[in-house]
C-alpha cells in the first residue's frame, strides 16, 4: 500500500523509519523496564520536524493532514507504542487549538508545539468520568478577567512532561454537558500540580499522571471557542484523533507480524522450519490479511477527514475499533507463533501485546465506539 504514497509522504515515512530503526528499537525493552519517559527520542522526533504534521503552514507546521500523522504514528508504533503514544498525545492536546483556537491563541501556542520544543496534553477524564465524559466535575468558574479552576484529571498522557494542557471543565456546572468548556492551561501556573506517574501494564515509558487544580487562575483569554462548547470540541477532536489510535494499533501489529514471520523461518522443529507447517502458515496469512484490511480502513478514514467531509465520527470510530481489535488478536497470535519464546521478555512480542491493549481503551473504549457507530447508522442510515 505504501507504493501509492506521494514522494513527500515517502520522505516522511523514511525519516520516521530511520528514527525507529536507529533510536527506538535498540532501547525499547529498556524503556519498558525503566519506565523512563523517552525524552531523547521525542527531541529527535521534534528535530526531524514530525510534530509539524499536526499544524498548518500558517503556524509553522507542514500543512499536511491526518493521513500523514497516521503514517508517522503507525511507523513509530511499529517500533514502540510508548513513544508513539507520547507523540500522538501531543497532537491530541493541540487539535482543540486547531479546531477552536482564535488567531492569538494559535499564534501563541501552535509554533512551539509544531517545533516539538513543547508538548501538549489533553485533559478530559476524571475518576468518576471516563466513558461518561459528560459527568466531569472539574469546575472553571469565571471571576473577573480569569477562570478559577478546581478539580482533578486522571490518567492524562504526557501529564507532567507537557507544557500546554487542553483542559475540559464545567464553566456552568448546573447546565450538564452544555456547561462544559475547554481552556488552555500552562504548566507552572500557580495551583496546577501533578500526581505520580502511573505504573501500567503496557506503554510503560509513556507518562500517565493526575493533573490537580486548586484555585488555579486561568486568564479568560485562554478559553477555547465559546463557553459551553467544550463537549463539542472534545468530540470533534476525537473525530480526528481516533484514526490515529487505529494507526498505532496497525503499527504495533505490523511489528509483531514481522517478528513472527522471521522467527517462523528460522525456528526448526521436527527437522524443518515451523513456517513449513500449514497451521503456522495460516496464522501468518490471517495476520497479514487483517493488518492490511485495518491499514486500508485507517488510511481511508484519514483521507476522508482530510477532505473536509462532515459526519466523520462513524468512520473515525470504525478505524480505531477495527484496528485495535485486529492488533490485539495479531499480537496474541504472534506469541503463539513464537511458542514459549514469545512469552519471554527476550523477544518483543509479549511487550507488544501488553502495549496494544490500550488502543481498545483510550479515546473511547471499543464498547463506546460500537455505540457511536450503531447510533449513527440508526440516525443516518447505512452509508
Ligand atoms: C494509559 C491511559 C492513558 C490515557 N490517556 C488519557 C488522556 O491523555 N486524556 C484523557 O482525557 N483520558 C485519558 N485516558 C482515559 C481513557 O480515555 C479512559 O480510561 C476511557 O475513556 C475509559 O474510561 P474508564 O477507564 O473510566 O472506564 P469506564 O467508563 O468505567 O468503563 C468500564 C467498562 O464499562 C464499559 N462501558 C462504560 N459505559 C458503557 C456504555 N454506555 N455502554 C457499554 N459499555 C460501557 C467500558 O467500555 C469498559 O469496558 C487514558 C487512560 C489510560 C488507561
Amino acid at each position: 500500500m505504501h507504493d501509492l504514497l506521494t514522494d513527500e509522504q515517502k520522505m516522511i515515512l523514511d525519516i520516521t523509519r530511520q528514527i525507529v530503526d536507529q533510536r527506538i528499537i535498540p532501547v525499547r525493552a529498556e524503556l519498558d523496564e525503566t519506565r523512563e519517559y523517552p525524552w531523547e527520542i521525542i527531541k529527535e522526533i521534534g528535530k526531524s520536524d514530525l510534530f509539524r504534521l499536526f499544524v498548518s503552514e500558517e503556524y509553522e507546521g507542514m500543512g499536511t493532514g491526518i493521513f500523514e500523522v497516521c503514517l508517522t504514528t503507525e511507523e513509530l508504533s511499529r517500533g514502540d507504542l510508548s513513544v508513539a503514544t507520547s507523540y500522538a498525545a501531543s497532537g491530541l492536546g493541540l487539535i482543540p487549538i486547531n479546531i477552536a483556537g482564535n488567531e492569538e491563541q494559535k499564534k501563541k501556542y501552535l509554533p512551539q508545539l509544531a517545533s516539538g520544543e513543547k508538548l501538549a496534553a489533553f485533559g478530559l477524564t476524571e475518576a468518576e468520568a471516563g466513558s461518561d465524559a459528560g459527568s466531569i466535575r472539574t469546575t472553571a468558574i469565571k471571576d473577573g478577567d480569569h477562570y478559577v479552576l478546581n478539580g482533578t484529571k486522571q490518567w492524562i498522557t504526557n501529564g507532567g512532561e507537557a507544557d500546554i494542557y487542553t483542559i475540559f471543565a464545567m464553566t456552568k456546572p448546573d447546565k450538564g454537558i452544555r456547561g462544559a468548556s475547554a481552556l488552555i492551561v500552562e504548566k507552572g501556573t500557580p495551583g496546577f500540580k501533578f500526581g505520580k506517574k502511573e505504573d501500567k501494564l503496557g506503554i510503560r515509558a509513556s507518562a500517565t499522571r493526575e493533573l490537580i487544580f486548586t484555585d488555579c487562575k486561568i486568564p479568560k483569554e485562554n478559553l477555547l471557542g465559546k463557553e459551553g462548547s467544550g463537549f463539542i470540541i472534545a468530540m470533534k477532536t476525537f473525530d480526528e484523533s481516533r484514526p490515529v489510535v487505529g494507526a498505532q494499533a496497525v503499527g504495533v501489529a505490523q511489528g509483531a507480524f514481522e517478528v513472527a514471520l522471521e522467527y517462523s523461518k528460522v525456528r526448526k522443529q521436527f527437522g524443518v522450519p515451523i513456517s513449513s507447517f500449514q497451521a503456522i502458515q495460516h496464522i501468518l496469512a490471517n495476520m497479514g490479511t487483517n493488518i492490511e484490511a485495518a491499514r486500508s480502513l485507517v488510511y481511508h478514514a484519514a483521507k476522508v477527514i482530510d477532505s473536509g467531509a462532515k459526519n466523520v465520527s462513524r468512520l473515525a470510530s470504525m478505524a480505531k475499533l477495527f484496528a485495535s481489535d485486529m492488533a490485539m488478536k495479531v499480537t496474541v497470535d504472534a506469541i503463539q507463533v513464537l511458542g514459549g519464546y514469545g512469552y519471554m521478555k527476550e523477544y518483543p512480542v509479549e511487550k507488544m501485546m501488553r502495549d496494544v491493549k490500550i488502543t481498545q481503551i483510550y479515546e473511547g473504549t471499543n464498547q463506546i465506539l460500537r455505540n457511536v457507530i450503531a447510533l449513527d447508522m440508526i440516525k443516518r442510515g447505512v452509508l
